[in-house]
């Protein structure tokens, strides 16, 4: 039997445990592939780049939940704003400050995670785990007027070393727990730990992740 979009969909949801939200990474697939993934019900889709997410969202119904997961520019704030329902992809103050401006100018409410950066790569993405839980404070947040910060992002370490993954996994969750505790205890909005890709989201799922952001499984690889 030929593998689809929708057959390869069915196994994934028919493995993921109940209560967990599936975010259908569908970055570098054309617009056929993403109609058949909705077709087949899925209504979560994952892009990386804003030009790329805006001109989708504008050829596929409105009932689709659009997400932000790659690095986010500040000069393509102004372009995806109107369109995203979640970006999970947030690392600093001022990415923060200028997304609310942009909500606030069109009237929009949207809801944004805090990327952690906890993995081995050095990559410039991502606020360790201390420097989240300093931006974070009550003040800070309390000064938000159309963002909502509804919990945090992670990434894995690249590598075979399931130990390794588990680790970082359980470092996120741990964030997530401390921040959920403390700053956020009376904002049950806070509530999302977006951990989890094609081969790994089975240990994110372990260690407590409630969205999981699945590209290849569904879509097949990537042609860059
Ligand atoms: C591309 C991407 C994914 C999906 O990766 P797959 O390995 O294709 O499942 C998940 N999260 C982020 C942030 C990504 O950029």
């Amino acid at each position: 039997m030929t593998e689809t979009v929708t057959s390869r969909l069915d196994g994934l949801r028919r493995s993921i445990p109940q209560g967990i939200t599936l975010v259908a990474v569908s970055k570098f697939h054309p617009v056929e592939a993403l109609r058949e993934a909705y077709d087949a019900g899925q209504r979560v889709f994952g892009e990386s780049r804003a030009n790329e997410l805006v001109e989708k969202a504008r050829n596929l119904p409105s009932d689709i939940s659009w997400h932000f997961i790659g690095h986010l520019q500040t000069n393509k704030v102004r372009a995806i704003v109107p369109h995203v329902d979640l970006i999970h992809s947030v690392d600093s103050e001022r990415l923060l400050r200028l997304i609310d401006n942009e909500a606030l100018r069109i009237n929009r409410s949207i809801d944004v995670l805090m990327q952690l950066h906890v993995a081995r790569e050095e990559t410039k993405f991502g606020l360790t785990p201390d420097e989240m839980i300093s931006l974070l404070t009550p003040q800070f947040i309390g000064s938000l007027k159309a963002v909502r910060i509804t919990g945090v992002m992670g990434m894995a370490s690249n590598v075979d070393d399931e130990r390794r993954i588990t680790a970082d996994f359980r470092e996120i969750r741990h964030t997530f727990d401390i921040l959920s505790q403390g700053t956020f205890a009376s904002h049950p909005e806070f509530s999302v730990v977006s951990m989890g890709m094609s081969h790994d989201w089975p240990l994110a799922v372990a260690q407590g992740a409630n969205m999981i952001r699945v590209g290849t499984t569904i879509f097949g690889e990537r042609e860059y």
